[in-house]
């Protein structure tokens, strides 16, 4: 599948190049292995194009889906995403200083010197702005190891040693 958009850089030199789009969440589904969009993408933003250097900025609002963490739900939350990132054409990368710059600098980007793909920048900021953790409240009871019941709407007969997962990690530590 193609890019839906996919920034031309050809006659950038010197300009300013603005873009906005709307993603439907077909369209970018799945954004990754736990993250999908429940709502549609909106993005905006601007490229400028310096000698061999492009900085794009811009700003992504979206609503995402991803399980609890503990009872495997689904939740819900808005995302919301500032970015701005420096992209080196890949034949500058190999030049040791562009190199050691971009190990320094986590937000160095290298393409291919012909086009930015706003399509993964956007996905990439969606996976960047949802937690790595989520539950669907505080406090989720999650599911019973043992039987597999969803504590928030039911109880089990299991008997658990009832230790705080907090506890049972330093406890594999010694
Ligand atoms: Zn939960
Ligand atoms: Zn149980």
């Amino acid at each position: 599948m193609g890019a839906f958009v996919r920034i031309e850089l050809e006659n950038l030199e010197g300009r300013k190049g603005d873009f906005a789009h709307v993603y439907q969440p077909e369209e970018l589904n799945p954004i990754d292995e736990r993250i999908r969009l429940t709502e549609p993408a909106h993005v905006s933003g601007r490229v400028r194009r310096s000698r061999n250097q492009v900085f794009v900025e811009g700003h992504v609002e979206t609503r995402a889906q991803v399980e609890c963490d503990r009872c495997l739900q689904p939740v819900e939350l808005p995302v919301s995403a500032d970015f701005a990132l420096d992209y080196i054409p890949g034949a500058d990368y190999e030049s040791s200083e562009a190199a050691e710059l971009t190990e320094a600098e986590m937000s160095v980007s290298v393409f291919d010197g012909e086009a930015i793909d706003v399509d993964e920048i956007v996905k990439e900021q969606i996976v960047l702005a949802v937690p790595t953790r989520m539950l669907c409240r505080d406090e989720c009871k999650g599911i019973c190891p043992q039987c597999g019941i969803d504590k928030n709407t039911g109880e089990c007969k299991c008997v658990t040693d009832d230790i705080d997962p907090r506890w049972a990690a330093l406890k594999n530590l010694t």
